[in-house]
């Protein structure tokens, strides 16, 4: 049998290559960080890595997952409902949910499965899902598994939102669901004005904080901190392998029953093991260090704010980010593949993205900043970027 499949398989890959599309992986040979060492010795700077507070390789959060193994072992064999749970993933629990106001916190093994375990368990075929266009794909899954009606609105776009909630008038129950921060432009969704559109029309609001959480809003607390919006979003999920310490682990966060049925009904923290109590350890660590100072909020911030005008002064086209995600725009899907590769070759890993990742004739690089990179790592950066974008015409 396996003959007949193989060359169904050899013939998909070949078309994904021929595509441009086909996935390859970079081997790091040192931790995560803003300068990272390949595999074969080369060194790059890295500008392409979810590391916004710069936390992926913190020694303070080595430390603490060094103790907790010490202290409550290496993994817990177990889901949580069974044996699963330890003091730490409760303190856990508590800290996420200080963080964002909420009434408590449940853990998932990364917020993909907690966004694919928060619809099914809270919604029938009486009900309507009203999802933004742009939403993660963890959120597309997880609505495919609910029965609920689903409606979908254009990207942050409120007169289409308000159309969908009139047309979801006549079900039971209705959620507006969006991504804090959109992860190829780097807008925010408009959250005090989904809110008031979700009491005009008695929805639920639902927003996943996972590249907003640690980055945008005055303190960095995410999109409901930014709109002022606290008390008036009922869930939000977002992960630890973001802003959070980047190692793995996710989360749903909000009202008390919200969050009790979850512990009830959903089945990725019904039927997925624990997190591991290093992970519940280092993360505990997280938010302490959070608590403690804003100062990697405040660096992150200085570097955007710094990336972002001296790529503008040097001619470039870049989306007005809100967030720690800048877009370089180059529109020409070809044009962003070898800029990329450029790039690369002087050292400094940046994404080239095009159709179908963003719409047709939008292709540019995405930069992401990080509390970790330096100045001179933002200058090394900004200087590859006008040398290559000279090569290439993109800057006259
Ligand atoms: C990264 C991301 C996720 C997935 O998080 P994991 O914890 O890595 O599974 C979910 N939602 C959004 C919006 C994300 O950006």
């Amino acid at each position: 049998m396996y003959g007949t499949f193989q060359k169904h398989l050899q013939d998909e890959l070949k078309a994904i290559e021929e595509a441009g599309l086909y996935k390859k992986e970079r081997n790091i040979a040192s931790a995560q960080s803003a300068e990272i060492t390949l595999q074969d010795g080369s060194k790059a700077l890295n500008f392409c890595a979810n590391n916004y507070l710069g936390l992926a390789d913190s020694p303070r959060l080595a430390e603490a997952a060094k103790k907790a193994i010490d202290a409550r072992g290496y993994g817990m064999s177990s889901v949580r409902f069974i044996c699963g749970t330890q003091d730490i993933h409760k303190e856990l629990e508590k800290a996420i949910a200080d963080y964002f106001h909420t009434d408590d916190a449940i853990l998932y093994a990364a917020c993909f499965d907690a966004n694919g375990g928060v619809f099914e368990p809270l919604l029938t075929a009486e009900d309507a899902i009203i999802s933004d266009s742009l939403n993660h794909a963890s959120i597309i899954d997880g609505v495919r598994l609910c029965k609920a009606q689903r409606f979908r609105y254009a990207n942050a776009d409120m007169a289409d939102l308000e159309e969908k909630l009139k047309e979801a008038q006549a079900c039971r129950f209705r959620i507006i669901v969006t991504d804090g921060v959109f992860s190829m432009d780097g807008n925010v969704a408009p959250m005090d004005k989904i809110c008031d559109l979700a009491e005009k029309y008695d929805a639920l609001v639902m927003v996943d904080e996972s590249h907003s959480a640690g980055v945008v809003g005055p303190t960095g607390h995410g999109v409901a901190e930014q709109f002022g919006c606290y008390g008036r979003i009922d869930i939000f999920t977002g992960t630890l392998g973001k802003a959070f310490g980047g190692a793995v682990g996710g989360f749903t966060t909000g009202r008390q029953e919200i969050i009790d049925m979850l512990r009830q009904r959903s089945r990725p923290y019904l039927f997925s093991n624990s997190i591991p109590p290093m992970i519940a350890g280092a993360g505990l660590e997280t938010f302490r260090i959070l608590k403690e100072s804003n100062e990697l909020h405040d660096r992150l911030v200085e570097n955007v704010n710094y990336f972002r005008d001296k790529m503008m002064a040097a001619g470039f086209d870049i989306k007005p980010t809100q967030s720690a995600i800048c877009a370089v725009m180059l529109y020409d899907a070809k044009l962003s593949q070898e800029f990329a590769a450029k790039m690369a070759e002087e050292g400094i890993f940046v994404t080239g993205f095009y159709y179908p990742v963003v719409p047709k004739g939008q292709a540019r690089i995405r930069v992401q900043l990080s509390a970790a990179h330096r100045k001179e790592h933002l200058d090394k950066a900004i200087a590859a970027f006008i040398k290559v974008g000279k090569e290439l015409g993109v800057l006259k």
